[in-house]
């Protein structure tokens, strides 16, 4: 039965854009998979990663990290080290240990945790000035075995020209010159673009992989990769004075063809689009009318050829992922990351399938 709203992931656009990184900031790329790969699929998005070269993963929480263990088998028959960001609480070291996950550490309770049960290989992160997660450079510790990675997290790094950048990369190099033969790792998707000194020894993109720009605008070196459509459920034709939806949200003011689509905020496509929002559809793009509700939203189709099983999309290769995100005034992340389970997530290579 194929689902009406369809998240469909071409995978061979997200191994492109895989390469494309590692070409542009001339250094190993770890995949972000946290989030499930931003709404991908985590197992699906990081096997294909793997197959192209991918050998170090990171994830937020422990619990991404064992369900990615479990997809991926054991680092010692193959598996890549995936290391968890979210760092290591008291009652989680022991999961992290049983599923060879590796700990981010950001402070000394976490590195105390750790070495209470046991250690091992993990990684440690030393806060450059975003505030968020990490050592203060100040407090970072001796070198100590086990320790894979150092790394840090810059905060501007869709800002190219923000100073903030090359303070904390002056910060970092600093802070991780302390522990020579550790993997050093600063750039995100942004970090990638602003430069060789930016990449150190691997870089961590997530939004780029997935087919976000790194400023958050379409890019023309990043392909898309997902694609969010839904099928047409009805046709109708709406005499001028009416109006269509909850609310009144939009009044006919002339004759309107209208397209009820089957895709609505439970779905992930937030009440946010109605004002501003756009499918693509037949070869057009065309502007929603009216109000976004739980399992529909309505599109104009006026002079457009289009029948009940159409797919129209939400975003995709021909509405950009950056410009359906803009017009909802949100960003790709929170868009990606929105769409909801009731989508059916459909993985494929050289996907032509809108
Ligand atoms: C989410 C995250 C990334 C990936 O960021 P993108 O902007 O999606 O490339 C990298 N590092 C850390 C610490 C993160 O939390």
């Amino acid at each position: 039965m194929p689902s009406p709203a369809l998240l469909s992931v071409d995978l061979s656009a997200l191994a492109r854009n895989f390469r494309t990184l590692e070409t542009v900031a001339g250094a190993p790329v770890y995949p972000v998979v946290k989030a499930d790969a931003y709404g991908l699929g985590a197992a699906a998005c990081a096997t294909r990663l793997m197959a192209e070269g991918a050998r170090s993963f990171f994830v937020a929480r422990a619990a991404e990290g064992v369900a990615l263990r479990a997809a991926l088998g054991p680092e010692g028959s193959g598996g890549p080290a995936i290391h968890v960001l979210d760092g290591c609480a008291g009652e989680t070291a022991q999961d992290l240990k049983a599923a060879d996950l590796r700990p981010v550490l950001n402070n000394p309770d976490q590195l105390r945790t750790w070495t209470a049960a046991g250690g091992g290989a993990c990684g440690l992160q030393i806060d450059t000035g975003m505030n968020r997660l990490g050592f203060r450079p100040e407090d970072a510790p001796e070198p100590f075995d086990g320790l894979g990675l150092v790394m840090s997290h810059l905060a501007c790094a869709n800002t190219p020209d923000q100073p903030m950048n090359r303070r904390q990369r002056d910060a970092f190099a600093a802070a991780a010159a302390r522990y020579p033969g550790v993997t050093r790792s600063l750039a995100n998707s942004g970090g990638c673009f602003l430069g060789r000194d930016f990449a150190f020894d691997a870089v961590r993109p997530g939004i780029c992989l997935y087919g976000g720009g790194p400023e958050g605008r379409p890019d023309a070196r990043i392909a898309p990769v997902a694609t969010l459509s839904a099928e047409v459920l009805q046709v109708r034709e709406v005499p001028a004075g009416e109006s269509i939806g909850y609310a009144r949200g939009f009044v006919a003011d002339r004759p309107v063809r209208a397209a009820v689509i089957a895709i609505g905020y439970a779905d992930g496509v937030t009440r946010a689009f109605g004002p501003r929002g756009a499918v693509w559809v037949a070869g057009e793009t065309r502007p929603l009318l009216g109000q976004v509700s739980m399992d529909v939203c309505t599109t104009d189709v006026t002079g457009l050829e289009v029948a009940v099983g159409d797919r129209v999309e939400l975003f995709g290769a021909n509405r950009l992922l950056d410009e359906a995100a803009a017009a909802a005034g949100t960003v790709s992340y929170e868009l990606l990351t929105g769409i909801r389970p009731r989508v059916e997530r459909l993985h494929t290579e050289d996907c032509d399938r809108n």
